[in-house]
C-alpha cells in the first residue's frame, strides 16, 4: 500500500481523503512536530489591523494575541512599517517564530488603480488584466501584502445586486477565461518571487445568486444551474493554480456556504483536488448563528471545519472554542492539523520561512508604486474597458477645435472615479479626473464647466448655469454616474435609474439646446436602467469607474486616440421588471415576440418588449466592421473530431480600431434544455481601415459539454447551431451536426 501511495505522488490523511505531497513535507513536518494544539489552532486564526475585534474576551491589542502564537494571518495591514512590525513579533517573540500571512482586498489594483472590474471584463482582453493584476502584485508585495482576496469570480445577473461591480459579469465561458487572467497575474510563474502574491476565488458560491439582489441573501439553486453556471470560473481558477478559496456569507439551498461540506469536501477536495487553503469570509462562522443554521458560536466553529474550512476571519471563533471542542471529542484533531499543514504551506511556497520581511522593502517601494509604466497600463485599460454604447451621428469623436460644455457631478471628481474596494488608492491627488483628461487635449478656453447637480439629491438650482454654458458651446459632454458606494458591498439598489436630478438635467439641457450634441460619459458599478437617456443623449460612453488614470483614459477615447473596443460583459435591461435579464437565457414553449409585447399568449411582457436596451457583448466602436458569412470545416462531425469556424472581418470606416469577434453555439436539443445561446470563444484583433482578417476557431466536444439531470459532464449527439458576430444581438443562420 505504501508504495502504491508513493508511486501515485499522494499520501492520505485522517479523512481518507488524498493530498499531494510537496517539497516542503518534510519541514511541515518537523515544525507540526514542535507545535501544541494551541499553536496550530493559532495558525488557522486571522484578525484585522485595520479596526479592533470586537467582543468581551478578545483583546483589542492584536499583538498580545500574536505574541502568544494565537495568530496566523492579518488582513488590512499595508504598509512597509505596519507589517514588518507585526511581523517582527510573530518571528522573534513567538515560541516558534512562525511568520505571519498578510492579506488585503487588491482587486482592481493597489495603489495604481485600475477600471472596476466590471469595466475590466468589458474590455475581454486577457493580456491586458493578467498584467493589471500583475501590477497590482508588485505594487501591494512591496508594502508587505502576501495575498489578495481577490478574483471575485461570481457570476452575476441582478444589477440590484452591488457587488456585480466586482466580477466578471453574467457569463460563464467569459468569467472563467477572466478568472484565470487574474489569477495568472497575481501569482505569477513562481510565488517564492517577492512580487508575487496569492490569488483567492471568492465567494464559494453562489453568491451572486442572492435573491431579489439584496446583498448576502437567501440562495436557492438546482444543482444543474450550480454546476454549468456558477461553479465554472471556480474551477477555471484551480486549473490557474490558485492557492485559496475564501466563503460565501450566503446560503446555498438550506445550508450556509461556510457550513456546506457538500461545497468544500465534496466539490473543491474531492471532484477537483483543491490543495490550498480555505478562509471563511469576514465573520462569516459567527453569521451561521443568526443564519439559524448553528445554535451558538461554539457549535458554528465545529461546523464550519467539519465542513472543510482551514482559516477564519475574524470570526474569533477558532481561537475561542476549537480547543475545547477537541478536549470534548466534538472535533477531530486531524482536521486542524490538515488545516495547519495548509496554511503553512503556503507560508513556505512564499519563502517566508527563508526570510519573512522580504516582502517589506522601502526601496522597492519607493521604486514600483505609482510606476510611470504602471500608471501609462492604468491609462490604457480606462480607455479598453470603456463601451460604446450609442453613438448616433457620429456625435464622438470630439475634435479639437469645438468648444465644449463640460456638465455633471462627475466631471471634475477624483474621489469616485477610482471606485470601490480601492482602498489604498488615492481618491484625491493621484486620480485624474475627465476634467483633467480633456485639458491634456483642449485649452481652458474651450472649456466651459458647470457641475449641474449632485449625484444624489432632487436640487435642481445648478441647472441654469450648466443651461448657460450648453448654450455657448459647440457640443455638450455630460459626466455622470453613481457614487462609487452606490454599488460593492451592501450596496444594493432597488431602483437602477441614474440617481438624483442627474436625468433631469439631461432633459433641461436637450430642451435648451435642442441641436447640439449631448454626449453622455457614465460612471457606475452596474447595469443601469438608460431608457430615458438613451432617448436624449446622442452618444453614451459607459467607463464604469475608471480607476487612478480613468480621466485621461477617458479622454483618449473622446478625442479618438483610441477607438472605442469595449463590449459588455452583462446586459443593461430596457427596465428593472425584465430582471433576470440575460443573453443566454433559455426558450419557453411559446414563441417569443421580441418587438411586439401586443401579442397575445406569447411569452412576453404586456407593456415592453423581451429585449435589452443593449445586450451582452455590445460595444461601438468609431469605425464599422463587417462579418462575412461564416465558413465551417465540415457540416457534420464525429466525436472525436474538431470543427473549425471561421469569419473574414473587415474594417469597413474611417477609423483604424480593434474588434471583439464572439463565437456563439446553440444546442438545439438537449436531454435537459438548453441556453439559446452560449458564447465559447472570442478573439480581440485589430484592423486598419479598409483592412480584412480571418478569425477562426475551433470546437471539440469538450466545448459542448454540459452538466445533464444525473450530473454528468457530457455532451449529446444532434443539431448546433454556430455563429461568430460583434455582439450576442443576432439569429442564427448556419448548423452543424454532431453524431
Ligand atoms: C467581503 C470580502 C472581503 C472581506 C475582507 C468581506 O466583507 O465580502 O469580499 O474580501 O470582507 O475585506
Amino acid at each position: 500500500l505504501l508504495l502504491l501511495v508513493f508511486s501515485c505522488n499522494t499520501t492520505e490523511n485522517k479523512n481518507n481523503k488524498t493530498q499531494k505531497t510537496t517539497p516542503f513535507d518534510t519541514k511541515i513536518d518537523s515544525l507540526m512536530s514542535l507545535m501544541t494544539l494551541q499553536e496550530k489552532i493559532g495558525q488557522t486564526v486571522m484578525y484585522s489591523g485595520g479596526w479592533t475585534v470586537t467582543g468581551p474576551t478578545v483583546s483589542k491589542n492584536n499583538k498580545k494575541h500574536i505574541k502568544a502564537g494565537d495568530v496566523g494571518a492579518m488582513l488590512n495591514v499595508y504598509s512597509v512599517k505596519g507589517t514588518r512590525n507585526l511581523q517582527k513579533l510573530a518571528v522573534e517573540e513567538t515560541r516558534l517564530g512562525i511568520p505571519l500571512l498578510f492579506g488585503y482586498d487588491v482587486i482592481h489594483g493597489f495603489k495604481t488603480i485600475f477600471p472596476i472590474n466590471l469595466g475590466l471584463a468589458a474590455s475581454w482582453d486577457l493580456d491586458d488584466i493578467e498584467k493589471g493584476s500583475r501590477i497590482a502584485a508588485e505594487e501591494a508585495s512591496a508594502e508587505g501584502i502576501h495575498w489578495t482576496f481577490a478574483p471575485m469570480v461570481d457570476i452575476a445577473r441582478d444589477p440590484r445586486w452591488g457587488r456585480i461591480s466586482e466580477g466578471a459579469g453574467e457569463d460563464v465561458y467569459l468569467g472563467s477565461q477572466i478568472a484565470k487572467a487574474y489569477v495568472q497575474g497575481f501569482q505569477g510563474d513562481d510565488l517564492s518571487q517577492p512580487n508575487t502574491i496569492l490569488a483567492c476565488a471568492k465567494h464559494f458560491v453562489g453568491y451572486g445568486a442572492a435573491q431579489a439582489g439584496r446583498d448576502y441573501h437567501t440562495v436557492n439553486m438546482g444543482k444543474g444551474e450550480l454546476r454549468n453556471v456558477y461553479l465554472p470560473p471556480f474551477k477555471a481558477t484551480i486549473d490557474a493554480g490558485v492557492e485559496t478559496f475564501m466563503t460565501a456569507f450566503n446560503e446555498v439551498n438550506g445550508v450556509p456556504a461556510t457550513a456546506n461540506s457538500f461545497i468544500y469536501r465534496d466539490v473543491l477536495r474531492d471532484e477537483w483536488n483543491f490543495n490550498g487553503f480555505v478562509v471563511t469570509d469576514y465573520t462569516a462562522i459567527n453569521e451561521l448563528v443568526p443564519h439559524g443554521f448553528a445554535k451558538d458560536e461554539k457549535e458554528a466553529t465545529k461546523l464550519a471545519i467539519d465542513a472543510g474550512i482551514d482559516m477564519d476571519m475574524m470570526s474569533n471563533a477558532n481561537r475561542l472554542y476549537l480547543e475545547a471542542l477537541v478536549n470534548e471529542g466534538q472535533v477531530d484533531v486531524a482536521l486542524i492539523d490538515d488545516a495547519c499543514r495548509r496554511i503553512l504551506l503556503t507560508k513556505y511556497k512564499l519563502g517566508l520561512f527563508d526570510d519573512p520581511y522580504r516582502y517589506c522593502d522601502e526601496q522597492r517601494e519607493k521604486d514600483v508604486v505609482y510606476k510611470p509604466e504602471f500608471l501609462q497600463a492604468a491609462r490604457h485599460s480606462a480607455a479598453i474597458s470603456s463601451v460604446l454604447l450609442k453613438n448616433d451621428e457620429k456625435a464622438l469623436p470630439l475634435n479639437t477645435d469645438q468648444t465644449i460644455a463640460l456638465i455633471g457631478p462627475l466631471a471634475k471628481d477624483k474621489e469616485n472615479i477610482i471606485g470601490n474596494w480601492a482602498a489604498a488608492g488615492d481618491r484625491k491627488g493621484k486620480a485624474i479626473s475627465v476634467h483633467q483628461g480633456i485639458q491634456e487635449y483642449l485649452n481652458d478656453s474651450k472649456i466651459l464647466f458647470s457641475r449641474g447637480c449632485e449625484i444624489e439629491g432632487d436640487d435642481v438650482t445648478g441647472f441654469q448655469k450648466a443651461i448657460n454654458i450648453a448654450r455657448k458651446a459647440d457640443v455638450v459632454v455630460m459626466v455622470m454616474g453613481e457614487d462609487y458606494d452606490m454599488s460593492g458591498e451592501a450596496a444594493s439598489r432597488t431602483n437602477i435609474k441614474l440617481p438624483g436630478s442627474q436625468t433631469k438635467l439631461i432633459k433641461a439641457i436637450r430642451k435648451a439646446v435642442p441641436d447640439k450634441k449631448i454626449i453622455l460619459v457614465l460612471m457606475n458599478g452596474r447595469p443601469l436602467d438608460l431608457s430615458e437617456e438613451d432617448t436624449l443623449a446622442d452618444a453614451i460612453l459607459e467607463t464604469w469607474f475608471p480607476g487612478t488614470m480613468g480621466g485621461h483614459g477617458v479622454a483618449d477615447l473622446l478625442f479618438g486616440t483610441y477607438s472605442p473596443s469595449g463590449k459588455l460583459p452583462v446586459t443593461f435591461p430596457r427596465t428593472l421588471g425584465q430582471i433576470p435579464i440575460y443573453y443566454n437565457m433559455k426558450n419557453t414553449g411559446r414563441p417569443i415576440p421580441p418587438n411586439n409585447p401586443k401579442e397575445d399568449y406569447k411569452s412576453n411582457y404586456i407593456d415592453v418588449p423581451n429585449t435589452p436596451l443593449y445586450p451582452f457583448g455590445h460595444g461601438l466602436s468609431y469605425t464599422t466592421f463587417e462579418y462575412s458569412d461564416i465558413k465551417l470545416s465540415a457540416s457534420t462531425i464525429g466525436f472525436s473530431d474538431t470543427l473549425t469556424a471561421s469569419t473574414t472581418i473587415t474594417n469597413t470606416g474611417n477609423y483604424d480600431g480593434h474588434e471583439i469577434a464572439q463565437l456563439y453555439v446553440h444546442d438545439k436539443v438537449g436531454s435537459v434544455t438548453r441556453p439559446v445561446k452560449e458564447l465559447k470563444g472570442f478573439q480581440k484583433i485589430f484592423l486598419k481601415k479598409g483592412e480584412s482578417k480571418t478569425v477562426s476557431f475551433t470546437i471539440s466536444v469538450e466545448d459542448l459539454k454540459f452538466y445533464n439531470s444525473d450530473m454528468i459532464f457530457t455532451v449529446e449527439p444532434g443539431a448546433f447551431e454556430i455563429a461568430i458576430k460583434g455582439t450576442s444581438d443576432f439569429n442564427f443562420e448556419h448548423l452543424f451536426t454532431l453524431e
